[in-house]
């Protein structure tokens, strides 16, 4: 049996910028160039207007925890640290925390929570998106507490 891999290493699309902008630490929306909408996923026809040219923008990436739960095998990728693998196996059998931030514009990025203590996850709870690149070179997002200002 062949299994196919389905990830975002395609680049035959207008959003293909999104995954190369992970990669360089950016967290890109698409922005509607007729009506101005901002998609997260970026899209590349609007939604609103069906417009179907766009421009890239940063986002801000503070936002509060609407929902999360748990998944104890990972996926083979966008897993930030597949380091504890079972014996004969490539999967992860730990607590891997997942996350939907809703940021400050409303736009909502799921993301894996790390650094977050176990029980201590919590809805509402302030924290901030980050790209980060896997060892595969393949690209996810994190979402941490924002370090506490001195
Ligand atoms: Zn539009």
């Amino acid at each position: 049996m062949e299994f196919r891999d389905f990830s975002l290493l395609a680049t035959d699309t207008k959003v293909a910028e999104f995954a190369e902008g992970l990669a360089r630490g950016e967290l890109l929306a698409s922005k509607c160039s007729s009506c101005g909408e901002l998609q997260y996923p970026p899209r590349s026809d609007c939604p609103k207007c069906y417009g179907d040219t766009f421009e890239w923008v940063p986002l801000s990436r503070s936002g509060a925890l609407v929902t999360y739960t748990t998944i104890y095998v990972a996926p083979e990728h966008f897993a930030p640290d597949l380091s504890k693998t079972a014996p004969f196996s490539r999967y992860s059998y730990k607590p891997l925390p997942v996350g939907l931030l809703e940021l400050e514009n409303g736009l909502r990025v799921m993301g894996w929570i790390r650094g977050v203590p176990d029980g201590s996850i919590q809805v509402g709870m302030k924290l901030v998106a980050s790209p980060e690149v896997l060892d595969d070179g393949r690209a996810t997002v994190v979402l941490e507490e924002e370090a506490e200002e001195k």
